[in-house]
């Protein structure tokens, strides 16, 4: 028998644990471990609560949560509960799927200020993660910065924008939904570095903003290169840029607009006490394609700053790190001591959740391949219940997560599936009924 313990229950997680299913069939056991006694990690936590066609891939990693071999071990913080070094004693494999779930900092003059929130803050207040429940975003401005030129900027601009009637059918949790049904903010600014061929924003989830019942998109189109450039373009991003030129047509009638600023570098943020305004340098592109400051700045007066700009890897003690990627130092997934990575903890923060898929299967083909030879000299799950036990661990269990859900679902308000809990204790809680 292999044992094999993957730390984070988010996609990485469970594409692990399925490709070891079909790579090793009934001679491995799965301990998939996560910190939270609810699975799916980004799934749950940062995909956005209007997106629930994406968050339904959780009916996948379900399948294989419930199989014979692969056991889920909520409520199990690795560096508190068991330490890496003692989860590589205990199995034969230890893969991190820990994604990326900190923010890069903004690290600019204000960058402090309150006021300024980044976008795993945003996104996990809005979507009900335990840490950011408190956070209460300033929501009583009438203009926010959302910095950054990706899908999380999207994302956030969207969600600011959208009326209570557009979150029906999402599980946007009820703190949230009150917060922003009340925001008195009506110019969400979104600012891109580069310039309009240079965004890492993909078609459908662009297009989207072009359908707000409330809020218009704005461009200018003299931030645009020439149209035949387009043609340049790989089909994905012609398809982005082509939304981006349509929303260039588009009225100004709505109460809301999201103001697409490009070529537009944060360099301070302003402010008494809390932040008032952004100041903004204009850029250029070298031959290399960087942004290059012109010199030329202006303010953009807003009260608040979200910063949509990537996202890090925690590391963990005695696990080589890459500072500048923000992501384990691994070759292939393999990092050698009998720990592996896979998902953003391996490669960084980009790709979709499907892009997670082949990295797992890579990973257990290469452990596979790696314990040919050896195996059933590790404790495994005996050995990882024994310590938690002797440490008081309150273990949750997929059972367990099914009656989480199943009370979740029953609290829903009307058009929702689920109301969330927030606080862990509420979610501990929720087991036994
Ligand atoms: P991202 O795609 O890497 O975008 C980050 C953006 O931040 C880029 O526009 C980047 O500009 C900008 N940026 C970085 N540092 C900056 C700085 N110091 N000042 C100003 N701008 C800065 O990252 P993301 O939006 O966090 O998304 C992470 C991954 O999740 C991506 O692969 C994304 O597609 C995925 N995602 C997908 C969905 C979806 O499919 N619905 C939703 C959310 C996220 P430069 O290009 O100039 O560096």
């Amino acid at each position: 028998m292999r044992h094999v313990a993957v730390i984070g229950s988010g996609p990485a997680g469970y594409y692990s644990a399925e490709a070891l299913q079909k790579q090793l069939g009934d001679e491995v056991r799965v301990d998939v471990i996560d910190r939270m006694p609810v699975p799916y990690g980004l799934i749950r936590f940062g995909v956005a609560p209007d997106h629930q066609s994406i968050k339904a891939v959780s009916r996948r990693y379900e399948k294989v949560a419930l199989s014979d071999n692969v056991r889920f071990c909520g409520n199990v913080l690795v560096g508190r509960d068991v330490t890496v070094p003692e989860l590589v004693g205990l199995y034969d494999a230890v893969i991190l799927a820990t994604g990326a779930p900190d923010d890069r900092p903004l690290d600019i003059p204000g960058g402090d200020l309150p006021g300024v929130v980044g976008s795993a803050a945003f996104v996990g207040w809005y979507n009900g993660h335990p840490e950011f429940a408190a956070l209460g975003p300033p929501l009583d401005v009438a203009a926010a910065a959302v910095i950054g030129n990706g899908n999380v900027a999207l994302d956030v601009a969207r969600i600011l924008a959208k009326t209570a009637h557009e979150f029906v059918g999402s599980d946007i949790v009820a703190h949230a939904f009150g917060a922003l049904g009340n925001s008195a903010i009506r110019t969400i600014h979104v600012l891109g570095r580069r310039g309009p061929h240079q965004i890492a924003m993909t078609p459908k989830e662009l297009g989207e903003l072009g359908h707000l019942e409330d809020a218009v998109p704005r461009v200018e189109i003299e931030d645009f290169p020439p149209l035949l450039d387009d043609a340049l373009l790989e089909p994905g991003q012609r398809k982005s840029v082509t939304h981006l030129r349509e929303f260039a047509s588009l009225k100004a009638d709505k109460a809301k607009t999201i103001e697409f600023d490009f070529f537009a570098k944060p360099v301070a943020v302003e402010g008494e006490g809390k932040v008032e305004r952004l100041i903004v340098e204009k850029t250029r592109l070298d031959e290399r394609g960087a942004a290059v400051g012109t010199g030329e700045t202006y303010a953009i007066d807003c009260g608040m700053v979200v910063t949509c700009i990537g996202y890090k890897t925690p590391p963990i003690k005695g696990v080589p790190y890459e500072e500048d990627r923000g992501r384990f130092a691994n070759a292939e997934g393999v990092i050698g001591g009998g720990l592996y990575a896979v998902g953003w903890a391996r490669r960084g923060p980009s790709g979709t959740i499907g892009t997670n898929r082949p990295d797992g299967y890579e990973v257990a083909e290469k452990i596979a391949a790696d314990l040919a030879s050896v195996g059933g000299r590790k404790e495994g799950r005996a050995g990882l219940d024994r310590l938690l036990e002797s440490r008081g661990v309150d273990l949750v269990t997929f059972r367990d997560w099914q009656k989480i859900e199943a009370a979740e679902a029953a609290r829903a308000r009307e058009g929702s599936p689920r109301e969330k809990f927030v606080a862990i204790e509420d979610m501990l809680g929720a087991r036994k009924g």
